[in-house]
């Protein structure tokens, strides 16, 4: 029997066609990565006079607050465009009254920032858990549960403490229940009404976040499993996400990434509003260790990562990648 006998019927369809080179991918490409895609993550120590290296998150480092103002003005240069600092506090507290002080840490790296980079977007984690001296995330009681309703008045006082700062945006990463509702409400009292949320609404109680842990500092015994989402539950999520579109969110994130992309395209389904993803420490030392023993092409699996996230419905990601994402695109123009 002859090649031509066989009882193949050719397809009239044949994807293959607009795959064959370069350009006719590059035409029917569904999404692409730049940076205003990526929220760059710094973490800021105050009291140090050396960056201080992060074992478990290599090349990332905790900058003392002097050199904050450098490290701003070379993220300016390389394009990044939208910043989230993370404060390491010295002066922690049972209830991470800091962080509503005018002159406190997270106010004090808002203003330099935007006296730095006044177009950069400044984008603050809203939380205490870098500021109380136990690492959780509100007041707790005697029997270490966090007590909702207190830590949401503080948050309130964080967030309005932000603002005044000079915060563009606010990203909430408490869970707890009606923070979003109660902040847009003091924000808007105080004025601030042009302030937005990029609400951390759908934020699991994840092992992905073991390099934070170090990156900051955490003072935390036990975990946040009495809060955060259970790793389990997806539709769970998609109700804390709604929750927050209907307390006044703008932006809603999923957090960590890659391990819930489900979550987040399901979510894309149900919402008209913008989508983050928070890549997390865990999935960067993921990549990187890797990278670092040869196992995977860095570049490529970041760009691939961060696809990823764009497919499943993400507007948004925030990222410890994001400045070495920057350099590459840097060193692409040079070249
Ligand atoms: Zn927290």
């Amino acid at each position: 029997m002859s090649q031509s006998q066989t009882s193949f019927v050719a397809p009239l369809r044949r994807m293959r066609r607009l795959r064959r080179s370069e350009p006719l991918r590059a035409m029917v490409r569904e999404n692409h990565i730049n940076l205003d895609d990526l929220i760059h993550c710094i973490f800021i120590e105050e009291g140090i006079t050396e960056p201080v290296e992060i074992k478990t998150l290599p090349g990332i480092s905790r900058f003392p607050e002097s050199m904050l103002e450098a490290e701003i003005k070379e993220l300016q240069q390389l394009g990044v465009r939208y910043i989230m600092p993370f404060g390491i506090s010295h002066h922690k507290d049972a209830n991470g009254s800091d962080t509503w002080n005018d002159d406190g840490l997270l106010a004090r790296m808002i203003k330099t920032i935007k006296a730095t980079a006044p177009e950069m977007i400044v984008i603050p984690d809203i939380c205490f858990c870098e500021y109380t001296d136990h690492g959780h995330c509100g007041i707790i009681d005697a029997h270490h549960h966090v007590c909702n309703d207190v830590t949401v008045e503080n948050l309130v006082k964080q967030a309005v403490c932000a603002a005044k700062a000079g915060a563009d945006m606010l990203a909430p990463s408490a869970m707890m229940d009606g923070q979003i509702r109660a902040m847009r409400d003091g924000l808007d009292a105080a004025g601030y009404e042009n302030v937005a949320i990029l609400a951390h609404s759908a934020k699991f109680a994840s092992a992905y976040y073991g390099p934070f842990r170090e990156a900051v500092a955490s003072e935390l015994k036990g975990d946040r499993k009495g809060y955060q989402l259970d790793c389990a539950d997806g539709r769970q999520a998609l109700v804390d996400a709604m929750l927050d579109e209907q307390e006044g969110a703008d932006i809603l994130m999923v957090k960590p990434g890659l391990p819930y992309l489900d979550v987040l395209a399901r979510l894309r389904d149900r919402t008209d509003l913008p989508l983050a993803a928070y890549h997390v420490g865990g999935e960067y030392a993921a990549v990187k260790f890797a990278a670092m023993a040869g196992a995977v092409d860095e570049r490529a699996i970041v760009t691939e990562n961060f696809i990823a996230f764009k497919r499943a419905g993400a507007s948004v990601i925030v990222s410890y990648y994001t400045k070495q994402f920057a350099q590459w695109l840097a060193a692409d123009k040079q070249a």
